[in-house]
Protein backbone atom coordinates (compact mmCIF):
# COMPACT_ATOMS: atom_id res chain seq x y z
CA UNK A 1 0.00 0.00 0.00
CA UNK A 2 1.09 3.40 -1.00
CA UNK A 3 1.63 5.86 2.12
CA UNK A 4 -0.08 8.91 1.84
CA UNK A 5 1.40 11.61 2.66
CA UNK A 6 -0.48 13.93 5.39
CA UNK A 7 -0.22 17.19 4.59
CA UNK A 8 -0.68 18.77 8.17
CA UNK A 9 -3.13 22.04 7.89
CA UNK A 10 -2.17 24.76 10.57
CA UNK A 11 -4.52 24.71 13.23
CA UNK A 12 -7.35 27.31 13.85
CA UNK A 13 -7.77 29.87 16.37
CA UNK A 14 -10.49 28.78 18.89
CA UNK A 15 -10.71 32.00 20.17
CA UNK A 16 -11.17 34.62 17.50
CA UNK A 17 -11.58 31.84 14.53
CA UNK A 18 -8.10 33.13 12.96
CA UNK A 19 -5.55 30.39 11.74
CA UNK A 20 -2.66 30.01 13.70
CA UNK A 21 0.99 31.12 12.23
CA UNK A 22 3.96 28.61 12.30
CA UNK A 23 7.00 30.56 14.24
CA UNK A 24 9.79 30.69 15.76
CA UNK A 25 9.26 30.40 19.38
CA UNK A 26 11.53 33.60 20.10
CA UNK A 27 8.61 34.91 18.21
CA UNK A 28 6.60 34.81 21.61
CA UNK A 29 9.61 33.82 24.16
CA UNK A 30 12.27 36.38 23.31
CA UNK A 31 15.73 35.43 24.54
CA UNK A 32 13.47 32.85 27.09
CA UNK A 33 13.85 30.21 24.14
CA UNK A 34 14.65 27.15 26.26
CA UNK A 35 14.80 24.64 22.96
CA UNK A 36 16.70 25.84 20.43
CA UNK A 37 14.51 25.50 16.88
CA UNK A 38 11.64 25.34 19.26
CA UNK A 39 8.37 26.19 16.59
CA UNK A 40 5.11 27.21 18.08
CA UNK A 41 1.70 27.90 16.31
CA UNK A 42 0.34 31.37 17.32
CA UNK A 43 -2.88 32.91 16.66
CA UNK A 44 -2.55 35.07 13.88
CA UNK A 45 -4.19 38.15 15.83
CA UNK A 46 -1.12 38.03 18.41
CA UNK A 47 -0.48 39.68 20.49
CA UNK A 48 -4.04 41.07 20.83
CA UNK A 49 -4.96 37.45 21.07
CA UNK A 50 -2.58 35.74 22.87
CA UNK A 51 -3.50 32.59 22.20
CA UNK A 52 -0.37 29.86 20.85
CA UNK A 53 0.79 26.31 21.17
CA UNK A 54 4.07 24.12 21.36
CA UNK A 55 4.74 21.98 17.82
CA UNK A 56 6.66 18.26 18.77
CA UNK A 57 10.28 19.15 17.87
CA UNK A 58 11.16 18.50 14.08
CA UNK A 59 7.76 18.42 12.96
CA UNK A 60 4.48 20.46 11.71
CA UNK A 61 2.58 18.52 14.54
CA UNK A 62 0.98 20.60 17.20
CA UNK A 63 1.19 19.16 20.60
CA UNK A 64 -2.27 20.11 21.30
CA UNK A 65 -4.85 23.05 20.87
CA UNK A 66 -4.02 26.49 20.77
CA UNK A 67 -5.10 27.66 24.18
CA UNK A 68 -4.61 31.29 25.94
CA UNK A 69 -2.95 32.47 29.17
CA UNK A 70 -5.53 31.14 31.40
CA UNK A 71 -5.53 27.76 29.92
CA UNK A 72 -2.18 27.39 29.91
CA UNK A 73 -1.41 27.95 32.92
CA UNK A 74 -4.27 25.70 34.28
CA UNK A 75 -2.51 22.95 31.67
CA UNK A 76 0.92 23.75 33.67
CA UNK A 77 -1.16 22.73 37.17
CA UNK A 78 -2.84 19.80 35.36
CA UNK A 79 0.84 18.54 34.74
CA UNK A 80 2.02 19.22 37.48
CA UNK A 81 -0.52 17.06 39.52
CA UNK A 82 -0.61 14.91 36.95
CA UNK A 83 3.55 14.36 37.17
CA UNK A 84 3.22 14.24 40.96
CA UNK A 85 1.62 11.00 40.55
CA UNK A 86 4.11 8.93 38.77
CA UNK A 87 7.13 10.77 40.66
CA UNK A 88 5.52 9.59 44.04
CA UNK A 89 5.87 6.38 42.78
CA UNK A 90 2.20 6.20 43.17
CA UNK A 91 2.21 4.64 39.67
CA UNK A 92 4.75 3.85 36.81
CA UNK A 93 4.65 6.55 34.29
CA UNK A 94 2.75 4.61 31.81
CA UNK A 95 -0.08 3.32 34.50
CA UNK A 96 -0.71 7.32 35.31
CA UNK A 97 -1.27 7.62 31.49
CA UNK A 98 -3.44 4.56 31.13
CA UNK A 99 -4.99 5.24 34.30
CA UNK A 100 -5.63 9.20 32.40
CA UNK A 101 -7.40 7.42 29.76
CA UNK A 102 -9.67 6.34 32.38
CA UNK A 103 -10.82 8.98 34.41
CA UNK A 104 -11.30 10.58 31.33
CA UNK A 105 -12.89 8.61 29.23
CA UNK A 106 -10.46 9.33 26.14
CA UNK A 107 -8.35 7.45 24.25
CA UNK A 108 -4.59 7.08 23.91
CA UNK A 109 -4.94 9.50 21.18
CA UNK A 110 -6.96 12.02 23.11
CA UNK A 111 -5.72 11.73 26.52
CA UNK A 112 -3.19 14.27 26.47
CA UNK A 113 -3.22 17.29 28.91
CA UNK A 114 -1.75 19.32 26.12
CA UNK A 115 -5.24 19.30 24.01
CA UNK A 116 -7.43 19.36 27.22
CA UNK A 117 -9.85 22.09 28.13
CA UNK A 118 -10.37 24.40 31.20
CA UNK A 119 -12.90 21.78 32.37
CA UNK A 120 -10.51 18.32 31.93
CA UNK A 121 -7.90 20.28 33.50
CA UNK A 122 -9.76 20.94 36.78
CA UNK A 123 -11.31 17.41 36.48
CA UNK A 124 -7.07 15.89 36.37
CA UNK A 125 -5.92 17.97 39.17
CA UNK A 126 -9.06 16.65 41.33
CA UNK A 127 -8.52 13.40 40.30
CA UNK A 128 -4.52 13.53 41.31
CA UNK A 129 -5.03 15.22 44.33
CA UNK A 130 -7.75 13.01 45.61
CA UNK A 131 -4.93 10.22 44.77
CA UNK A 132 -2.12 11.51 46.25
CA UNK A 133 -4.31 12.73 49.92
CA UNK A 134 -5.19 8.97 49.33
CA UNK A 135 -1.33 7.65 49.46
CA UNK A 136 -0.81 10.82 52.11
CA UNK A 137 1.40 12.51 49.49
CA UNK A 138 1.61 16.31 49.48
CA UNK A 139 -0.96 17.82 46.87
CA UNK A 140 -0.57 20.07 44.30
CA UNK A 141 -1.58 23.25 44.36
ZN1 LIG B 1 -6.87 34.02 18.23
Amino acid sequence: MRKKKQKIQPPRCPYCGRNAVLRDASYVYGDHVYKEGQKLYVCAGYPSCNSYVGVHMGSLRPKGSLANGELRNKRIRAHKAFDAVWHEGILSRKEAYHWLQDITGLDEQHAHIAMFSDYRCDQVIEACNQVLRNHNKQEVA
